[in-house]
């Protein structure tokens, strides 16, 4: 069974249509990525998902349960990273992840989790003296400190260097080996192709392909649309 499922997904701002028909599952396990222009659909796509937004019209099941109804039975199994993390300047990388920790009822331990993700050094860092890297890297952290079934990655390496884009795919691929399910928003088609088992193309609101990497370069190559870098 998916554990994300979307279906028919529509989503208007006041008479602008950000999201006119979107349809996708997402099986337990994958890296489901949404691929797309700025202006796409992507967020707003991710955010009813997240049931931070109320769909205009559509359904969306996530683990089976309804993202606003069951929000906060599902805020413990879905770890969300956004695409900007905004934190109090001087709190410290340590007492924001114990903070968050307190959020949920089996946290993963905070050192382990630093550690993973190259942050150890920076524990006792405030966030302002965190570099944009690893801002992302606690945002990241943020996402997973809930032990979730299923982590939420907006926009996650846009304005990285190369070295830290590459540095953060390492870590996508560790969190996926854990058996954690990614939805990935993005709209580096190399990112989506290094990455994703499986991507929607997101044009002006809806599904202009979905398929693996590899499916969607074939059909791109010859449609000419896709194929798009920042
Ligand atoms: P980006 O890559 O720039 O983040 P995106 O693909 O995530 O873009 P969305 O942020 O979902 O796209 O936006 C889709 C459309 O909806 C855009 O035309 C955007 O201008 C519009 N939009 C997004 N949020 C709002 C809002 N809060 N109020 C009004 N319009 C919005």
């Amino acid at each position: 069974m998916p554990v994300i499922e979307v279906d028919s997904l529509h989503k208007r701002y006041r008479e602008h249509i950000a999201v006119a028909e979107v349809s996708f599952t997402v099986e337990r396990g994958e890296v489901f990525g949404i691929l797309g222009r700025n202006g796409a659909g992507k967020t707003t796509t991710v955010e009813c998902v997240e049931g931070l937004r109320r769909p205009d019209g559509g359904r969306i099941s996530v683990l089976g349960l309804d993202p606003r109804r069951d929000a906060a039975t599902l805020r413990a199994k879905v770890g969300v990273q956004l695409q900007e993390c905004r934190l109090p300047d001087r709190i410290t990388v340590r007492e924001a992840l114990q903070l968050y920790a307190t959020f949920y009822p089996d946290p993963l331990p905070w050192r382990q989790l630093l550690a993973d993700l190259g942050l150890s050094r920076q524990a006792n860092t405030r966030f302002e003296k965190l570099s944009g890297g690893q801002q992302q890297r606690l945002s990241i952290a943020l996402a997973l400190i809930g032990n979730p079934e299923i982590a939420i990655l907006d926009e996650l390496t846009t304005g990285l260097d190369p070295q830290a884009r590459k540095d953060t795919w390492a870590l996508i691929e560790d969190i996926r080996d854990r058996g954690v399910t990614i939805l990935l928003v993005t709209h580096f088609m190399a990112e989506a192709e290094r990455l994703c088992d499986r991507i929607a193309v997101l044009e002006a609101g809806r599904v202009a392909a979905i398929g693996s990497p590899a499916e969607l370069v074939s059909t791109v190559d010859s449609a000419q649309t896709v194929r798009f870098r920042p």
